[in-house]
């Protein structure tokens, strides 16, 4: 079988052989490009050494030496290029504790995860493959390369990666892989956090983002989110709800920004919805009380979530731009909307405009993942806030201090003093303006502004 491989890609290879030596493009590449999809990186393999590689080609830039791996530019493009190698004995569970380069290709796919990375291509031989890739593919199965069990010992990472694989390309893993993640998801405790991180990250952007679900039958998210294994066990039990607390929330990641390749948001946003639909209710289970009713109440759940979202966020090593919006967003996830010009305006000033696009899709989100009966009239509820928020943006409407028409600056100018008491003044004059768009006028801040000044009470409360 001929694959079309880029022009780059080529020469590197034609390069590399012309030069005596083995080259291949291989791992996922070579499994995105038998699936039709376009590859996001090639990565090259070949049985020359570093040295060798970096003598051939004329721009080069050491990546990873001692792992065997040179980046080679071409134009403005780079590709890395490994040298074939085994992978020595693993210590805790992560770090082969020394590389060794050999000049057989046999080796080298080896040592690969699953066997739809473990293929590699180049068009004198074909497609190589050793352990039944292609079929694997074929059937949509996450197999690991050898003995399961073996391979998550040397790497826990592996465990994560077959459930983000599953996740990615909506692929079953396979028996006895699977039964290996059950046996050694301990394993995983050893894992970096930025590792888990990106591994679950990958996870929740993805199309199938309800493999999720598979993360608490195997025994994973005991060891890295204990937190979604309370909500998994957590009924709702309130006629708002039809699922567990965890169900619901895989629901409602599921929900959120719609498939990959709708763009209705950037990566970024969608990283940050997804996360924020995973924890949004995750301290359900921690604030839950019975009524007199009988129903399950949740009384300061997104409170309490957003702290304990940030102290998630943070043991993972989110960025904090990111943890700053998951947080925020769960805090406010469960605002009522007072469905007036001025509650929607006030809602606003409290939650900020940049964050509202989110939330409203946050909100829409969590209401498909509630009970059925009562799905439709929460979105009206919800449209008819869009609707309000969509005139106040419009109306170009005043909701924070600088959307005012008037500024510290022109207080001072005015003859007033800097400090503590014009904050005030300037926040009493935002909450006149958010009640009353129509005061936002020079003029009429100023006179108010002097009013304020001469009325004690206003500063003294
Ligand atoms: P993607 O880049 O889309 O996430 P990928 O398969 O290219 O998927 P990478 O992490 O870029 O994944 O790794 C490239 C290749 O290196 C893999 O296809 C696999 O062959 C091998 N590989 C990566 N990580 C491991 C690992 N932890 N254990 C064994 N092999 C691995
Ligand atoms: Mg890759």
């Amino acid at each position: 079988m001929e694959f079309q491989i880029p022009e780059k890609v080529q020469y590197i290879i034609d390069t590399l052989m012309s030069h005596g030596y083995e080259a291949y493009a291989v791992g996922g590449c070579v499994r995105d490009m038998i699936l039709g999809k376009n590859p996001e990186d090639w990565d090259i393999t070949t049985s020359a050494k570093p040295d060798e590689v970096k003598k051939i080609f004329r721009r080069t830039v050491d990546t990873g030496i001692a792992h065997g791996t040179v980046t080679v530019l071409i134009n403005r493009d780079h590709f890395e290029v490994t040298t074939f190698r085994l992978d020595g004995v693993y210590e805790d569970n992560r770090h082969p504790k020394e590389v060794l380069f050999t000049r057989d290709i046999k080796e080298d796919l080896k040592r690969r995860d699953f066997t739809i990375n473990a293929m590699a291509y180049n068009h004198r031989d074909g497609i190589i493959d050793l352990f039944g890739g292609m079929e694997d593919l074929k059937n949509g199965l996450i197999r690991c390369v050898g003995n399961a069990g073996e391979r998550f010992d040397e790497d826990a990472l592996r465990i994560l990666r077959a459930v983000r694989f599953s996740a990615q390309l909506d692929f079953q893993i396979e028996e006895k892989t699977r039964k290996a993640i059950r046996a050694k998801a301990a394993l995983l405790k050893n894992i970096s956090a930025e590792r888990i991180r990106m591994e679950l990250t990958k996870l929740l952007i993805s199309d199938h983002p309800d493999r999720l679900r598979m993360l608490y039958e195997l025994g994973i998210s005991r060891v890295i989110l204990p937190q979604f294994d309370r909500m998994m066990e957590t009924e709702h039990n309130n006629i708002h709800h039809i699922y567990t607390v965890g169900e619901h929330t895989i629901k409602t990641v599921c929900y959120v920004a719609g498939s990959a390749a709708e763009n209705r948001f950037s990566p970024r946003e969608r990283c940050i919805l997804r996360w924020t639909m995973l924890l949004h209710d995750v301290d359900k289970p921690s604030t839950l009380t019975v009524g007199k009713d009988g129903q399950n109440h949740f009384y300061g759940h997104p409170e309490k979530g957003a702290a304990t979202a940030k102290r998630i966020l943070k043991d993972l090593k989110f960025d904090n731009n990111t943890l700053e919006a998951v947080v925020h967003l769960i805090k406010w996830h469960n605002y009522k909307f007072l469905l007036t010009p001025q509650g929607i305006r006030r809602a606003a000033a409290k939650i900020g405009k940049e964050y509202m696009e989110l939330l409203f899709e946050v909100m829409r989100a969590d209401s498909c993942g509630k009970n059925p009966a009562y799905i439709d009239d929460k979105l009206k509820e919800l449209e008819e806030a869009r609707r309000l928020y969509d005139e106040m943006i419009s109306k170009n409407e005043c909701v924070s201090l600088k959307d005012l028409k008037i500024s510290g600056r022109d207080l001072i100018e005015a003859g007033f003093k800097p400090g503590r008491d014009m904050g005030i003044i300037l926040n009493r004059l935002l909450e006149a303006v958010i009640e009353n768009p129509a005061l936002n006028n020079k003029e009429t801040l100023l006179a108010m502004a002097n009013s304020f000044m001469n009325d004690s009470n206003t500063l003294s409360n």
